[in-house]
């Protein structure tokens, strides 16, 4: 919300482009909803109240709906879709008008690939979709493709690591990190928000801390955070919560755990430590969180989450497009009795761990 007036302007007569009368007003500052008025002019909120002798081109009847700020979706990756289809329908039409893209070690920027995008950046989108080799390049496609939500973005260490390493399943050596704190430099001069990894997935997992800790080190200077996608969500989850704080504290900026959560059935039931975990690191530092608003996740096929304990349902395959919206159980089965899988390989029900495209989604019951 911009600026507005709240002064009594009900003895005068006024003018605006727009009127939104007698709508339920959440207005973000955390005080209780109230019903009133708004005045637009000019693309600004001009006036908040009873406007009752306020006139305007265009007025509407908000009576039963609700006016608030539009929400900042702080965990997407929509780094892609929001020059590809700039229209953002899918966000704003739930009242998003902010992204915050890049999370999870992944982004569209800055990025050169030598082949397919590894896993998971596929999640971006084919080859074709990665041609931002600086940040620069990506800021000004945003600018061309003007979509109608405004985009934050964070710079994902898979990616760099992608840019300079020919394997991702070592830890990168001075050099390549070297390289990386360059490109991240980069991009923190044109704007970029943080860096983010994704230190679960097998393409940055042999990363160790010691490589993160270095990377982050420029981020204080541009007044940037860290946002990671931890190392465990499982069994180990507190041990990734420090090693999140010792790079924050390291680097001296604000960390943000993404979507934070138990997983894994015989995880679940430990919010209450994980939450005190975070609120003890409070107190020394810059710490928060983000958190899927359901109780599902989603994330590319590895065979260390496959599980039989809950639904893991195949959301989408290239090799084998036909088994999508299917549950894993079922392709097993009918694998099991010997139904082709109208192809030749039978990657869903022997998944490989890493470095392919099929995505699953599990449910927690
Ligand atoms: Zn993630």
């Amino acid at each position: 919300m911009t600026t507005f007036d709240t002064s009594d302007v009900s003895s005068s007569a006024h003018s605006c482009d727009t009127l939104i009368r007698n709508v339920f007003l959440v207005d973000g500052s955390g005080n209780d909803p109230v019903v009133a008025d708004v005045a637009i002019a000019g693309g600004r909120i001009a006036a908040i109240g009873a406007l009752g002798d306020w006139q305007a081109q265009q007025v509407m009847d908000g009576t039963g709906k609700v006016l608030s700020p539009g929400f900042i979706d702080v965990h997407t990756h929509d780094d892609t879709n929001v020059i590809r289809m700039p229209d953002m329908f899918p966000k704003l039409s739930q009242g998003v008008t902010t992204v915050v893209v890049g999370n999870c070690g992944i982004s569209a920027s800055p990025v050169t690939l030598k082949g397919d995008p590894p896993d998971p950046m596929n999640l971006l989108g084919q080859s074709t979709a990665f041609s931002y080799p600086t940040f620069a390049s990506y800021v000004a496609a945003i600018g061309a493709a003007r979509p109608s939500v405004n985009v934050a973005a964070l710079v994902g260490h898979t990616a760099l690591r992608s840019n300079h390493m020919d394997r991702l399943d070592r830890a990168a050596s001075d050099a390549e990190i070297v390289g990386m704190r360059e490109q991240l430099t980069e991009a923190l001069e044109h704007g970029a928000l943080g860096l983010s990894t994704g230190l679960a997935y097998g393409n940055a997992i042999n990363a160790p801390t010691g490589e993160v800790l270095a990377l982050a080190e420029p981020l204080a200077e541009y007044g940037a955070m860290y946002a990671t996608h931890l190392r465990s969500e499982f069994a180990d989850i507190l041990v990734a919560m420090d090693e999140a704080f010792r790079i924050g504290k390291h680097a001296r900026v604000p960390v943000v755990i993404s979507h934070l959560k138990c997983a894994g059935v015989e995880n679940w039931g430990r919010s209450s430590e994980v939450l005190a975990a975070l609120e003890q690191a409070e107190k020394h530092q810059h710490v928060g969180c983000d958190c899927y608003p359901y109780t599902a996740s989603s994330s590319t096929l590895d065979l260390k989450q496959v599980t039989d304990t809950y639904p893991i349902q195949v959301t989408w395959s290239e090799p084998h497009p036909e088994q999508g919206g299917k549950l894993l159980s079922e392709i097993a089965d009918a694998g099991r009795r010997g139904v082709p899988l109208h192809g030749r390989r039978r990657r869903q029900s022997h998944p490989e761990p890493s470095g392919h495209r099929d995505r699953f989604r599990w449910t927690a019951e």
